[in-house]
């Protein structure tokens, strides 16, 4: 069934601290879940309402989407909603979802179940029935206990034909603020089903709900491995894994020669499918000459993040005779720990020998390797 739809975003979401609707959410500002969702599910046209000085705003984060305009909304919930109505091109009889940006998780079956609903009802609303026992209080002391039976947690989006909606806006009076779509036509007169909402499409309302909705975006596991290898040469230490080691050589390379950081950068770029090292710090760029690996494997970790994603666990093996590694081991899962900002225990430093054997056993280099583990916001 086709279908258009409506996001309002004009409020202020002062609750949550500021602009709620623009929040990073995942990797993605919070106001393109809801958009992505409809027009995904098969939107004929998307009308995003929100503050006029966020017209601008809106057309930056929105500019590489289909079907969708932006409208000026007004203070209040309603006018917001009557100028997202006008600004439809739709049918009369053409079913319009209104929702809240602040609802970022928005399933394509809460969207089926709300058309399926309208072959039969005037309006339809997304619902969950209240688990907890309800109380009144005052000043904190409970005053009365409420019945539940016949209660329901309203969500959004609602759902009604263009016609049924303007009607009941076009007969409401303005001086009273209603809460939702539903109560403006169910007191025109109008029936509203109740179907089934989603608990994932929790309204963000406080900062800790911010968190909750991290928690229940879906997620893929990701594993990278990385491999590095530098020559020995003239010094009096060498960089591995971010600690200084005093040795009798030094390993060469255009940057510092950080075998084990390389690796591990690398590692990182493979898990998320971001090339290699070479394609983010070139070799052949003077930038990278003598630079600390450091920032390799900081810039690493910030596309990551970029893409809503965390690092789980890396691991690294170096590969050498020489210089014993054990004594600077910690030294090195800390700086690593630091410079990824993870816990300890999610950072290994391994260290073999090849038994004399290969160009590790006969000295000429150093090689090392690594894997690494992403979370990233499934596709
Ligand atoms: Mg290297």
């Amino acid at each position: 069934m086709t279908f258009s739809s409506i996001i309002v975003a004009a409020g202020s979401g002062s609750r949550a601290g500021g602009d709620k609707q623009w929040r990073i959410l995942g990797g993605k500002p919070v106001l393109r879940w809801s958009a992505e969702a409809l027009l995904n599910a098969g939107a004929d046209e998307l009308i995003v309402v929100v503050a006029p000085d966020a017209l601008d705003r809106v057309a930056d984060l929105l500019s590489d989407l289909p079907r969708w305009r932006a409208v000026a909304g007004g203070d209040a919930r309603a006018d917001s909603v009557r100028a997202g109505l006008a600004a439809l091109t739709c049918s009369p009889a053409q079913p319009v979802l209104i929702h809240d940006a602040a609802r970022p998780l928005l399933d394509r079956a809460v969207i089926d179940r709300l058309l399926s609903a309208l072959e039969t009802a005037d309006g339809a609303l997304p619902v969950l029935p209240v688990a907890d026992s309800l109380r009144r209080g005052e000043a904190q002391v409970m005053t009365d206990v409420v019945e539940r039976d016949g209660l329901w947690r309203a969500q959004t989006p609602q759902a009604f034909r263009r016609s049924v909606i303007e009607a009941a806006y076009a007969a409401w009076a303005d001086a009273e603020a209603p809460a939702d779509e539903a109560v403006v036509v169910q007191r025109n007169g109008g029936t509203v089903a109740l179907i089934q909402g989603d608990p994932r499409l929790m309204k963000l309302t406080y900062h800790e709900d911010f968190a909750m909705a991290e928690a229940l975006l879906p997620r893929q596991t990701r594993i990278g491995s990385g491999y590095d290898v530098h020559r020995w040469g003239p010094g009096g230490s060498v960089w591995l894994c971010g600690i200084e080691v005093p040795h009798d050589q030094t390993l060469i390379g255009h940057s510092d020669a950080d075998a084990g950081l390389h690796a591990l950068t690398d590692a990182i770029l493979g898990a998320i499918a971001a090339g290699d090292i070479g394609d983010h710090f070139p070799p052949t760029d003077p930038k990278w000459k003598g630079a600390s690996s450091d920032q390799f494997l900081i810039h690493a970790a910030e596309l990551v993040s970029a893409r809503g994603g965390r690092i789980v666990n890396v691991d690294v093996t170096l590969i050498c005779e020489r210089p014993k590694v054990k004594p600077h081991r910690q030294a090195m899962r800390d700086r690593i720990a630091a410079l990824l900002d993870l816990p300890l225990d999610a950072v290994s430093v391994k260290a073999t020998t090849t038994e004399g054997l290969g160009f590790t056993g006969r000295g000429e280099g150093l090689a090392a390797q690594a894997v690494a583990t992403v979370e990233l916001p499934a596709p």
